[in-house]
């Protein structure tokens, strides 16, 4: 893993934490992006150089619905930047890591991501990003 690269938060209502966050952060979101195959509208914040990335549903039927209603809104992930996503993909699985799913996928801010599954990572969901080659 090369850096941290952001952090997810699940949040219910994404107006009222866009406000609660600026206030908290002091800076205000930057941008906003639907991730429609995970069912999501994501906001963005920058910390230093590190993204914290609010999560709402779009539906009852998104993985962050999910997750709110079964722990309440808070910390959803950890994403760590990693070159060859594809490679650490493979590196992982022979570690013994679970992967959620086999192959990268599209994800917000022009990334590929592929996540880890909590229960091989301590109980925290963990994703790994690659920028997209132009
Ligand atoms: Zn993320």
């Amino acid at each position: 893993m090369k850096k941290l690269e952001h952090i997810g938060i699940a949040v219910k209502n994404l107006e009222e934490s866009e406000i609660l966050f600026a206030k908290l952060l002091g800076t205000k979101s930057y941008k906003r992006e639907a991730v429609e195959s995970e069912g999501v509208i994501t906001s963005f914040f920058l910390v230093g150089n590190v993204k914290i990335e609010l999560l709402s549903a779009t539906h009852p039927e998104s993985p962050i619905a999910k997750f709110i209603e079964k722990k309440g809104e808070g910390i959803h992930h950890l994403a760590f930047e990693v070159e060859d996503i594809d490679g650490q993909i493979e590196n992982k699985k022979a570690e013994g890591f679970e992967l959620i799913s086999k192959m990268p996928k599209d994800g917000a801010d022009n990334k590929r991501i592929a996540f880890l599954h909590p229960k091989s990572t301590g109980g925290v969901l963990t994703e790994m990003c690659e920028e997209k080659k132009k």
